[in-house]
């Protein structure tokens, strides 16, 4: 299955974004965690900690919202970005918007079609009722029922049964390099504790993130 052939992020060349739009010949795509700090409690005593938003694809995968841009007038990435963030999520533009200072990580994935990609990945924190007017405007989203199915929360805790929660969560199947941009942002923002993290990977089988070891 394809979730086998997907490069672990180590494999991958890891630049700036400076240095990817100086590349010729490549495709850009760009993908963003948006996400907010929670206080709830699941069943009043699990914590949630953080909403972090995801989506479940038109191809059962599931993804960050983004996709490939195209660049024009010497690089504005994030000008494509952001109308294709508004049409998967149904944004006014004012309620969310990314720029440069929102992108983490640029990576070179190996060739698959006819043309180099780098995934850039961004990260933005809003307040818990921002996170939840994006989410009830994505409902309204013109993506919504096509390309986009639903917006999902990643489930951050584990259960007590040691699988439940963000264990399943991670055997899901994910798009491209969604799995890998979500595990190193959860440990780059500590968005649970790197033990937490690490378990969680282990329990999941999927390669702990570098900065939770
Ligand atoms: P999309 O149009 O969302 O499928 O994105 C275009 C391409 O970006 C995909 O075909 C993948 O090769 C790549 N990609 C990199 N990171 C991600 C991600 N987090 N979610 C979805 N696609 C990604
Ligand atoms: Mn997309």
């Amino acid at each position: 299955m394809d979730v086998e052939s997907v490069p672990m992020v180590h494999q991958m060349v890891s630049l700036s974004r400076e240095e990817s739009l100086r590349l010729v010949g490549h495709q850009h795509a760009c993908h963003a965690m948006i996400y907010a700090s929670c206080p709830d409690k699941i069943f009043g005593k699990i914590p949630v900690r953080y909403a972090v938003l995801m989506q479940m694809r038109f191809d059962g995968r599931l993804g960050f919202p983004g996709g490939f841009m195209e660049i024009r007038d010497g690089g504005f990435l994030e000008a494509g970005f952001n109308r294709e963030l508004a049409s998967q999520l149904g944004i006014q533009p004012g309620l969310l918007r990314i720029t440069e200072r929102e992108h983490v990580l640029a990576h070179v994935m190996p060739v698959s079609g006819d043309r180099p990609i780098v995934a850039h990945f961004y990260m933005r924190e809003l307040s818990l009722p921002q996170l939840r007017d994006v989410e009830m405007a994505a409902l309204g989203a013109r993506d919504f029922g096509a390309e986009v199915m639903r917006t999902v929360r990643v489930p951050l805790y584990t259960l007590r049964d040691g699988v439940g929660g963000l264990p399943a969560f991670l055997c899901n199947s994910f798009a491209s390099m969604a799995r890998e941009q979500l595990l190193w942002a959860l440990a780059a923002r500590r968005l649970l504790p790197p033990g937490r993290l690490r378990e969680a990977c282990e329990t999941a089988r999927v390669p702990v993130p570098a900065l939770a070891l």
